[in-house]
């Protein structure tokens, strides 16, 4: 992760770097984020009981919370731990005018520049920054926005379309900016802004179709398990539920402890690829919820015990999430409480 983070902040020299943490730093567990990611200059996240374990942990850094408070109790937090929370709704500017603290917030104003999804409309942005700079409960006002398409050439609104748009909504002010997420940091690093977030790339995954190893990424989690258990399948046979695999010629099969309720996607069918003893071969049939079915025919000594990759070094997350109908993102976060973790520097 530390090498990865490297990479982001070579990308984009002159930014700080707003490291973001959400989903339990996209699965790996915040636990390990304040070691792992002590050159960054910030983190950011959605979620107040993780951010407080971060100050707990000893980060004494900004933290960004992207979704701001969701209602006023959640002021409390912000103002005990120090957490800067983005503002996207008239609502949250409501919460801070009818509450007093006892120590002002760095604020970030969030503009809606096409995304859609959260922010205010260009419009409102210079009215909006005027009312959160009176507020006697903010000591600053940052600005920031969110690309919908950072990843992808020709797909509207693009990147340009949406820098068009913040730059002409906050023209004259006097503000830091952060905009670049993953996506943005490493294939429009010309992007000019004081703060970048990148996510997905700082464990190793890719936030568009180049692969991660390309972009000189390396993946921060490996997902492991073992062979529980073989099987000689005749022409014809079948496994598992639905019989969705059928055996055209013998073969050996392997069964590995590892299924949906450990966060490997059912939707994997037959043709994923895995790792035996470090030699690529092929799920069959489907994914059970503890189990899955892999073709051993590539590997007549592999038997009971072999070690399996399902992602991670030497098989890319995103080309299981492909297999998957999904990305590595959603791989990451998804990764089962069940599952054993070993955290290496
Ligand atoms: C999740 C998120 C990011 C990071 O996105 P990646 O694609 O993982 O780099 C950045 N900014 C905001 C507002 C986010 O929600």
């Amino acid at each position: 992760m530390q090498g990865n983070l490297a990479v982001a902040k070579s990308a984009v020299p002159a930014a700080k770097t707003w490291a973001v943490v959400k989903a339990d730093a996209y699965g790996h567990g915040i636990e390990h984020v304040t070691r792992a990611f002590q050159a960054a200059d910030g983190l950011s996240l959605i979620e107040f009981d993780r951010a407080a374990r971060l100050r707990e942990l000893g980060w004494q850094k900004p933290i960004m919370m992207m979704q701001g408070m969701y209602d006023v109790a959640d002021i409390e937090s912000l103002v005990r731990d120090d957490l800067q929370p983005v503002i996207h709704h008239v609502d949250q500017c409501r919460m801070l005018e009818s509450t007093p603290v006892s120590r002002p917030l760095a604020v970030h104003l969030k503009i809606n520049t096409g995304m859609n999804r959260l922010g205010f409309m260009p419009s409102q942005v210079s009215e909006i920054y005027q009312r959160l700079k009176s507020l006697s409960s903010v000591r600053s006002v940052s600005l920031m926005t969110h690309f919908a398409n950072a990843d992808s050439n020709g797909t509207r609104p693009d990147v340009a379309a949406q820098i068009d748009a913040f730059q002409r909504a906050t023209a004259g002010l006097d503000a830091e900016i952060s905009l670049s997420n993953s996506a943005a940091t490493l294939f429009q690093p010309q992007i000019r802004s004081d703060w970048i977030r990148p996510g997905v790339m700082l464990y190793g995954g890719a936030p568009g179709v180049q692969s991660a190893l390309s972009l000189g990424l390396q993946p921060a989690m490996t997902l492991k398990s073992r062979v529980i258990a073989t099987q000689s399948l005749r022409a014809g046979d079948s496994v598992g539920y639905g019989s969705l695999f059928i055996a055209d010629r013998s073969m050996r099969i392997g069964i590995v402890a590892c299924g949906y309720a450990d966060g490997y996607p059912r939707l994997a069918s037959t043709g994923t690829p895995i790792l035996i003893d470090g030699v690529r071969t092929r799920i069959l049939g489907r994914v059970s919820m503890d189990m899955l079915n892999i073709d051993l025919s590539p590997l007549p000594t592999a038997d009971v015990g072999s070690e399996v990759t399902l992602w991670g070094q030497g098989l890319p997350i995103d080309e299981v999430a492909a297999h998957a109908g999904t990305i590595g993102y959603e791989l990451m976060c998804g990764v089962a409480p069940r599952v054993r973790r070993e955290v290496r520097d």
